[in-house]
């Protein structure tokens, strides 16, 4: 067995048991493999060790390996910063969106997803009180946003994301998840009907599982380490 098919079977196996101790079927967590820096060659292999949903954060860089993988069934999620001049390649590349975080991004997705294929499968990125990076709507806004994006007849809202600071201290990695998993229950409230939670990395997915990940997205513990920019 390869490298990758091994860490893939160790990352499974995670999950598997994080599931079990929240009391909850592993098949309700969908693992997203994040190939961004990884190459065509390594998707493929991640590929048949029957990997089929992968993430990317850089548009250009997504677009070529899209190409190049096309005689595959893949499933392909937009995880990144979004750009309004990449709009148009992320609307034609890809099945789900995780990062969105603003209502004028929203009108060019939509504007540009081709007729020919199903909706754009959205969640919306939101700024949890610890998040490291400036993207993310703040939680008082995100009803405001969601309300928007519902009406988009060519966007789907599924759910939730949050990139929360990086702690090894398991019950902080919690609260920032529990604060989104209670933002999505508090849409659910107004009438909603969201069913997707994305949190949870290689190295706190145990914590967002615990808390009500339906997505984690790993990249590190099953590509290996990046290099750092
Ligand atoms: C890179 C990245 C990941 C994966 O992070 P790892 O620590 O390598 O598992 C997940 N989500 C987003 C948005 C990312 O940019």
């Amino acid at each position: 067995m390869t490298t990758i098919s091994n860490a893939l079977q160790a990352v499974r196996q995670r999950i598997a048991l994080a599931a079990a101790a929240a009391g909850r079927p592993a098949g309700s967590i969908q693992l997203l493999a994040v190939s961004k820096a990884v190459s065509a060659a390594a998707i493929r292999q991640a590929y048949a060790a029957g990997q089929r949903a992968f993430g990317e954060s850089y548009v250009q860089e997504a677009a070529e390996k899209v190409e190049a993988l096309n005689d595959l069934p893949l499933k392909w999620h937009f995880i990144g910063p979004i750009q309004s001049n990449k709009t148009r390649l992320i609307a034609e590349n890809f099945s789900w969106v995780h990062s969105l975080d603003r209502a004028r991004i929203a009108d060019r997705l939509a504007a540009q997803r081709p007729a020919g294929l199903s909706a754009l499968q959205v969640c919306l990125q939101v700024n949890v009180s610890n998040e490291p990076s400036k993207s993310g709507v703040a939680p008082a806004e995100l009803l405001q946003l969601a309300r928007h994006v519902q009406a988009l007849p060519q966007l789907k809202l599924r759910g939730l994301m949050a990139i929360p600071a990086p702690t090894g201290d398991p019950l902080r990695q919690r609260q920032a998840f529990r604060q989104l998993r209670q933002l999505l229950e508090q849409l659910n409230a107004e009438g909603f009907q969201l069913d997707t939670l994305s949190m949870g990395m290689s190295d706190d997915l145990e914590a967002a599982i615990a808390e009500g990940a339906t997505i984690v997205r790993v990249g590190s513990a099953i590509f290996g380490e990046r290099q750092k920019a």
